[in-house]
């Protein structure tokens, strides 16, 4: 059994103890403790700092020494050839204008 279902089954099993409840009642209190709970578990289940580990997305970083990061797909490459942006329907005109690099950049 899931673990939050079973407390809410403890929650509800408490609540059900403490004063006369109908079965509808103690269904619907045990979807929506459980369903509460899962959005909890579920929340804090979120890896943090998730972005971080995304390529780099910044045309200015994207441009290393010996290699430049292609801003559509993350991948580093010695220069990105124009075979390369046709492959993300892009002419170098266009990768250039849609990232803000300046006209004479490679
Ligand atoms: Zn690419």
């Amino acid at each position: 059994m899931e673990e939050y279902l079973q407390s809410a089954l403890e929650i509800v099993k408490a609540q059900a103890g403490s004063r006369p409840m109908t079965e509808d009642e103690i269904l619907s209190m045990i979807k929506s403790v459980a369903g509460g709970i899962a959005g909890l578990v579920g929340g804090q289940a979120l890896p943090v700092g998730e972005d971080a580990a995304l390529p780099a997305q910044d045309p200015k970083k994207a441009i290393k020494e010996a290699s430049i990061v292609c801003l559509e797909c993350g991948k580093s490459f010695k220069v990105i050839t124009k075979k390369h942006l046709a492959s993300h329907g892009l002419t170098a005109e266009e990768y250039r204008a849609k990232y803000g690099y300046k006209k004479t950049q490679a």
